[in-house]
């Protein structure tokens, strides 16, 4: 049973749950899951908004259930988070994007897959050692991968979630704050931290056309981005219009429905291939 080294305590926790019963048993199909590869790696394209590059894709997981068909993160991840499954998934989608990338890499299309890093992966100390034995594996250079991290993530434990930070940043790895804005407001950190990158929250680039402070925070939000050095990206592009407003504001990628909404792995590069045509 402990398979992952115990470290997966089971925290009963009233208020995520009915029961201790039903998270156990959630547990339990969780882990049944990983075992019988109901899993699936879906990517969404990120592309340069002043050409249309493609310049990377997002890893973001699906649990295709035999009985429930098709559960979208935010209905299993928290939980993940809360009984520690979440090292035993988070290993699943790096090795995953890692085979993906240079499956990817060997038809000469070269991509930054970026993965979403969650509050108990930041409090894993051996995260950077595990990430690099799959780098080496699988030949890829630390510069193919990007973590994404929340603000929410960091605040939790700043002191470990740096340390762990660091020893990403030193093999290499590109580190991205994701949800900027939503969380606790972290400028500190934002300073303090190795990250490249800052991706503006979908809540705002959706209703920036027609919410004028909407629109507001998110031209700050670029600016203060590039005044500190970082690649600023947008999520939740969903119309051309909003696609132009944020290239005229002068945000470097992007990623949304209007470009390409999530898909499974292996339809990426049919995709690509109709993008570039
Ligand atoms: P996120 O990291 O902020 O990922 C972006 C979410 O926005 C994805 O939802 C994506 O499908 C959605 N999205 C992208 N473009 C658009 C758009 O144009 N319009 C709208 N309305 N939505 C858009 P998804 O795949 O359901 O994932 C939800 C969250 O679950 C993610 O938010 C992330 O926090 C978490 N998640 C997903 N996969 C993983 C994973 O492998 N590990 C961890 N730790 N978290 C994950
Ligand atoms: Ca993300
Ligand atoms: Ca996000
Ligand atoms: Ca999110």
């Amino acid at each position: 049973a402990a398979k992952n080294g115990g470290n997966e305590a089971v925290v009963y926790d009233p208020a995520i749950d009915k029961s201790s019963q039903e998270s156990l048993s959630l547990l339990s199909e969780l882990r049944r899951a990983a075992e019988e590869n109901q899993f699936r790696l879906y990517v969404q394209p990120k592309v340069m908004l002043g050409t249309g590059e493609v310049v990377g894709i997002e890893a973001l997981v699906r649990w295709v259930h035999p009985e429930r068909g098709m559960v979208f993160p935010d209905n299993f991840i928290p939980f993940a988070e809360k009984t520690g499954f979440i090292r035993t998934l988070t290993r699943w989608v790096i090795e995953q994007s890692a085979a993906l990338c240079s499956q990817l890499e060997a038809s000469d299309i070269k991509l930054r897959v970026s993965v979403n890093l969650s509050t108990r992966d930041l409090l894993d100390q051996e995260l950077p050692a595990k990430f690099a034995a799959v780098l080496a594996r699988h030949a890829l250079a630390p510069s193919s991968f990007c973590l994404e991290i929340t603000e929410s993530a960091i605040m939790d434990d700043p002191v470990r979630a740096q340390q762990t930070l660091e020893g990403l940043h030193a093999m290499g790895v590109d580190l991205s704050i994701d949800d900027f804005g939503t969380g606790y407001s972290s400028l500190a950190y934002l300073k303090r931290l190795p990250v490249h990158e800052l991706k503006i929250d979908k809540s705002f680039v959706l209703k920036m056309e027609n919410d004028p402070d909407d629109a507001k925070i998110v031209r700050s939000t670029i600016d203060l981005g590039h005044n500190m050095g970082l690649k600023v990206v947008a999520e939740g592009i969903e119309t051309l219009g909003a696609w132009e407003l944020l290239a005229a504001m002068g945000c470097d990628q992007g990623q949304g429905y209007f470009i390409g909404k999530p898909m499974p792995a292996e339809q990426f590069a049919d995709w690509l291939q109709r993008w570039k045509s």
